[in-house]
């Protein structure tokens, strides 16, 4: 007990003083720090919330349906734990409960939120005991080109079967390298999946990664294609297929990035967010609300309220300018970020923000797997923003795009789009993590937007 309350106290100390002198919101060192001093401090921390944990962990979406949840649980009055800010590592959830400890090292909450990344998953499930563990999709990543995603697959499979007594494994059952992963299980999972081709298209985008059958390596015969790989699949050898979703929704209608209708179980469900990859978070956050015995009209009438995270899909207005701040992390990120802006919203002022850090990736050679082919021959403004801007109008140009000068550095990619829209429109910025990050503080320093741990 000295132990670990000396670990709260450490870890708590910690994110006081990183808040204090400005360094972002202390929202992963507190945890380091805390775990040096007692390496057990989240599975003690956890063991004390009064219901339990849920784990969402895959390549995209894993803050917008921890925040689903959260606001679910919140919306009963339940008092909830979770990594916000996109601190997703098992220092990042320590951190989380670190801040909701008292100062007798006790944890008072509810439910614990978890969004944990792919690689962390065993230590996650070791450590927190969830009761439910969501897997949204397993799309190759700008930090993976070389078959490391094959690797992580196994992992997470082993991780799953460690589930304790009574956890649920919730997958995407229309993503194959998920199901691939579920129908290994012993414990059957839930499976939750489209089951509308209305939103669907019939072709693979050149950047989806997973189209060959986990069994015998035949390449799988895609009906409907919903998001990168993610659809209806089937080997036509017969070895291998899509699960049959139990949890599906059903007449999809997406507004851009406004909101979107979907029906779930019966249930209709609105959600002041767009995209179809939100109504994947959506429909996996109701998943494993069902799991663990929510009411679905209550989730329905508290995603109606939902607001997104940070960098999400955020708007803010600038000089008269509307801005739409929408992550964009990889191939199949941003091409469904990016489709969603020119198809469903009407965009035709753009910034495409890359950047080639640690958290961005510093490979940036991903972006030749994005489809900037959608812009070409649109009249758009683009304009190629973040460190690596050069790569980008390069991969522009190549894409037949006509763009504006590259502009390294935020505050002239600001000024550049002030000079190259006019007022009242409606910019779509798509970046990377850390190019948002940029963009983000430089409107912070010029009294735009708050620091993004006060939203
Ligand atoms: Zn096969």
């Amino acid at each position: 007990m000295v132990r670990r309350t000396a670990a709260v106290w450490a870890g708590k100390a910690t994110g006081a003083l990183s808040r204090l002198s400005g360094r972002g919101g202390g929202t992963t060192l507190p945890g380091d720090v805390a775990r040096a001093i007692d390496p057990t401090v989240l599975r003690k921390l956890t063991g004390d919330l009064t219901q339990g944990s849920m784990v969402i962990t895959g390549t995209n979406g894993k803050t917008t349906t921890a925040r689903l949840l959260a606001t679910m649980l919140e919306g009963a009055g339940l008092r909830v734990v979770s990594n916000r800010s996109g601190a997703n590592l098992i220092f990042g959830a320590t951190a989380a409960a670190l801040r909701s400890a008292g100062p007798d090292g006790r944890l008072r909450a509810d439910w614990g939120v978890f969004e944990i990344d792919e690689a962390s998953l065993p230590k996650a499930i070791d450590e927190i005991q969830p009761k439910a563990v969501v897997v949204l999709n397993l799309f190759r990543d700008q930090l993976d080109r070389y078959g490391e995603l094959e690797k992580i697959a196994r992992t997470m499979e082993r991780a799953l079967g460690n589930l304790p007594e009574g956890g649920r494994a919730v997958l995407n059952s229309d993503d194959p390298r998920v199901a691939e992963i579920g129908l290994g299980l012993e414990r059957k999972p839930l499976w939750f999946g489209l089951q509308d081709t209305s939103v669907a298209s019939k072709h693979l985008p050149h950047a989806a990664d997973a189209r060959t059958c986990p069994r015998c390596g035949a390449s799988l015969k895609f009906t409907a294609v919903y998001l990168g790989h993610d659809g209806v699949y089937s080997c036509p050898n017969g070895d291998f297929a899509r699960p049959a979703p139990s949890v599906a929704a059903t007449e999809i209608t997406l507004n851009g990035f406004d909101s979107l209708e979907m029906t779930v179980a019966g249930t209709p469900v609105r959600l002041p967010v767009g995209g179809l990859y939100n109504a994947y978070n959506a429909l996996a956050a109701f998943a494993a609300g069902d799991v663990i015995g929510l009411d679905r009209d209550f989730m329905a009438g508290r995603m109606h309220d939902f607001k997104a995270a940070f960098g999400r899909q955020e708007r803010l207005d600038f000089r008269g300018r509307h801005l739409v701040l929408v992550l964009s992390k990889n191939p199949a990120g941003f091409n469904e970020t990016l489709r969603t802006a020119v198809d469903l919203a009407g965009g035709s002022y753009f910034v495409l923000g890359l950047n080639d850090r640690k958290a961005d990736g510093t490979d940036v050679s991903w972006i030749w797997d994005v489809d900037f082919e959608q812009l070409a021959g649109k009249s758009v403004v683009v304009i190629p923003a973040g460190g690596r801007a050069n790569d980008m109008a390069v991969r522009l140009k190549y894409a037949g795009v006509d763009a504006s000068a590259p502009q390294t550095d935020p505050g002239r990619a600001l000024d550049q789009l002030v000079a190259s829209t006019p007022e009242g429109a409606t910019v779509h910025l798509l970046c990377t993590y850390t190019a948002m990050l940029d963009i983000r503080a430089e409107l912070v320093r010029r009294g735009w937007a708050k620091p993004y741990w006060e939203t």
